[in-house]
């Protein structure tokens, strides 16, 4: 079959490689019909993640048909319709049972040598490092799911791929970083990154009870579509200083709660222009985002990372965090514990995710694909691909 694979920074090409087959008896076997592409792709692709190797499959944002199911997969038949979560779960270990399904503890069959490496024991993920598993992605024509019983979303509706694709990651990613930002009714919420993430955080954050979003960005294009599809307030870090503004804009307190919906990229790591800049720089680990929150955030506000880190980030303003009694809550989505009521959410009308998708191509066009995403030139914002 055709994929998508990782070969080195900025070097991602579409190979044959062998058809996934089923390997355990919770394992499905999906023929992709649509799948994106991730801010979370781009930390492979501008090479900030240790442990790709030349060949990996990449995507974790898909969905298709199934089409063949291990013997112990009773929920899903072939032809069923699914959108899969980007995270990996058993559905019975510790935080499973929890419902922390993106801490799963079984589904990582690296997870020591992960810990060694980067402190933390990750669950898998699809399309990522072998860190995080080496599970080949969905950037392909098919793709084998394990824990298929957990995982995958069953669709008994006719709604279009493109209003669906976003329930595997960036809608209940958004949703999940509005809610870890622990909105109580009228608070004010700032955003740094007007990507995909940040809109459906946007979005989120008024169904959380927000009285005023703010999102910051330099992309006006991702600025606009803010403005226009969730009502909010928007702020140009190249033309204004994020911190002054959002002072003058609540009165010297401070927005109640941040979310960083940029991550890794923050210090500019992957952006050709920031790269230059960050080579002049005498910080070249400048952690902008997350101290203009400490900084920002009203006392004993709430800090939301969404944003996704591969390693530790120098410099950060610690003592402000302390001393201003701020909270901070992150992670990987737990994925399967939103994606039922958010699917509900669509079918309702509440909200169309295709709003986000301003560029598609086929999947022999994924380096382009890449490439245009990276860039965030032409005003692009989501790409989807189509095998
Ligand atoms: P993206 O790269 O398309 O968007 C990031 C945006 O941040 C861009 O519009 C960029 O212009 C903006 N930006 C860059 N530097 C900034 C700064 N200093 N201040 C304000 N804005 C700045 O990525 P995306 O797809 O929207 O993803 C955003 C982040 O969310 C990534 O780190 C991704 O890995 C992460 N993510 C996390 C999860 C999770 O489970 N927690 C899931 C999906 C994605
Ligand atoms: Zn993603
Ligand atoms: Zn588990």
């Amino acid at each position: 079959m055709k994929a998508l694979t990782w070969h080195g920074t900025h070097d991602v090409r579409v190979d044959n490689v062998p058809d996934p087959t089923i390997q355990e008896p919770r394992d499905a076997i999906i023929k992709v019909t649509a799948t994106a592409i991730c801010g979370s792709d781009l930390h492979l692709y501008n090479g900030l993640m240790a442990g790709m190797q030349p060949g990996d499959v990449l995507g974790h944002e898909f969905m298709g048909e199934v089409v063949e199911t291990g013997s112990a997969i009773t929920n899903l038949k072939k032809g069923d319709r699914v959108v899969v979560p980007f995270t990996i779960s058993c559905g019975h270990c510790f935080f499973c049972d929890r419902r922390l399904y993106s801490l799963c503890e079984e589904s990582n069959p690296n997870a020591d040598q992960a810990a060694e490496v980067m402190g933390h024991s990750p669950a898998a993920l699809f399309g990522y490092s072998h860190l995080l598993g080496g599970m080949p992605g969905g950037q392909a024509e098919y793709v084998r799911v394990p824990y298929a019983d957990v995982g995958p979303l069953k669709i008994e509706s006719e709604l279009p791929d493109e209003k669906l694709l976003f329930l595997s990651d960036i809608y209940p990613t958004g949703y999940m970083a509005a809610e870890n930002a622990h909105i109580t009714p009228g608070d004010t919420v700032a955003i740094w990154g007007a990507g995909p993430v940040g809109q459906f955080t946007a979005h989120s954050a008024w169904m959380r009870g927000a009285g005023r979003v703010i999102m910051i960005d330099r992309r006006e294009e991702r600025l606009e579509l803010a403005r226009r599809k969730s009502r909010v307030e928007t702020l140009n870090f190249e033309q204004e200083d994020p911190y002054q503004r959002l002072m003058e804009m609540t009165r010297g307190y401070g927005p109640d709660s941040c979310i960083d919906a940029v991550g890794a990229e923050a210090h500019g790591a992957g952006d050709p222009e920031y790269q230059q800049r960050d080579a002049d720089s005498s910080e070249p680990n400048r952690p902008g985002v997350l101290n203009e929150m400490i900084r920002a955030c009203r006392k004993a506000g709430t800090l939301s990372l969404p944003g996704v880190y591969t390693d530790q980030v120098d410099g950060v303003l610690i003592s402000g965090l302390m001393n201003k009694s701020l909270s901070v809550h992150s992670g990987q989505t737990h994925m399967q514990g939103y994606m039922p009521s958010l699917f509900e959410t669509i079918e309702q009308g509440q909200i169309d995710p295709s709003f986000i998708v301003t560029h598609r191509y086929g999947l022999s066009k994924a380096a382009d694909a890449y490439a245009q995403f990276n860039a965030k030139t032409d005003g692009c914002i989501k790409v989807v691909m189509t095998p």
